[in-house]
């Protein structure tokens, strides 16, 4: 293969970037040619497809968001759209492609080598740690870090004011990032999707640290709960602390990706490369106990993650 394209699709997350140059260098050393896609299956629809040199890789694997930028095109589930992006990548002589996003992206991909025939290899890329097949997902780490970074910056002011805070957090689906933000900074509560707790368990915990003079009380809740706004209205009729809430937003999506993320986008991309030149194709690549294995790349969709409820019982056993 001579050839092999790279795009980042879906929500970006940090280290991206460093799996791009990871790629990208590999390729190098194979001479073989790299083709970056920009906007992901967008670009590929347009032919915003270009030549990566090695300059444009270089200085790149502490920098948070995507160089080839991202988007979304709802449409490429449409077979003639995806037949269209296939050949404007097959004009360009590429053989092979890497996709960094989410089991969406992944859909799409499976596609593009089942339809036209170009091979493919996922990369999991995304901030929530929702990918089926890794324990990590690029980006997700990061995230955890600058949520942990808020978790300090609010306790001050919530001990000041002897405030409850409600801190919104990304994860529509899954929990990770509020279960183990919530475990690592010492929250004193955590809402999840994936466990119902009610808002009346939430307030007894509360009222019983006040009755133990705590200050204040950080309570992590995960966005696919419910409007943060609707849980503080509700949890305000329970208690009589004063509540503020502050929605995280798109903070925890940007910066430099941690030592962590830098370390799995390099692996990751590095081996996506190489699992092309060995000619496999409709996988992805993982990291599991610490070491880099294989899926077909249906697995990201036909799984669910799972969260550890060990891991939340420790959490709720701790926030008191
Ligand atoms: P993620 O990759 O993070 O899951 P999305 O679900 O938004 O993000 O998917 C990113 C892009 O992948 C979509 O905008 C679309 O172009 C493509 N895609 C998603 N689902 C499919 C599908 N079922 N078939 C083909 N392409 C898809």
């Amino acid at each position: 293969m001579k050839k092999i394209g790279i795009l980042t699709s879906g929500g970006d997350s940090p280290g991206m970037n460093t799996a791009i140059r990871a790629v990208t260098k590999m390729a190098m050393n194979y001479n073989c040619e790299m083709y970056g896609i920009k906007r992901g299956y967008k670009g590929m629809l347009n032919d915003e497809i270009f030549k990566l040199n090695p300059l444009d890789v270089s200085g790149i694997a502490d920098r948070g968001g995507t160089i080839l930028l991202s988007a979304r095109l709802p449409e490429f589930k449409q077979p003639e759209v995806r037949a269209k992006a296939a050949a404007n990548l097959k004009r360009h002589g590429i053989e092979g492609l890497v996709v960094i996003g989410g089991d969406g992206s992944y859909r799409g991909a499976d596609l593009l080598f089942r339809e036209h025939g170009i091979k493919v290899v996922g990369i999991p890329g995304t901030i929530d740690n929702d990918i089926a097949g890794t324990d990590y997902t690029i980006g997700y780490d990061t995230t955890l870090n600058i949520i942990l970074d808020a978790v300090s910056r609010i306790r001050d002011t919530a001990n000041s004011h002897e405030r409850t805070y409600l801190l919104e957090v990304m994860g529509r689906d899954c929990g990770d990032l509020a279960l183990y933000s919530a475990m690592a900074g010492g929250a004193n509560g955590v809402l999840i999707p994936e466990v119902n707790r009610s808002i009346d368990e939430l307030a007894e915990d509360i009222k019983e640290r006040r009755s133990q003079r705590k200050l204040s009380d950080i309570i992590i809740v995960a966005e696919g709960v419910g409007h943060v706004f609707d849980i503080a209205k509700e949890l305000k009729e329970k208690i009589n602390t004063e509540i503020r809430v502050t929605v995280l937003g798109h903070i925890q999506r940007g910066g430099s990706p941690t030592a962590f993320d830098r370390v799995l986008a390099t692996r990751m991309g590095a081996r996506a490369f190489e699992l092309l030149m060995e000619g496999e194709s409709g996988i992805m690549v993982g990291m599991e106990n610490n070491k880099m294995v294989t899926h077909a790349i249906s697995y990201a969709w036909e799984n669910k993650t799972n969260i550890s409820l060990d891991d939340y019982n420790l959490t709720h056993l701790l926030s008191i």
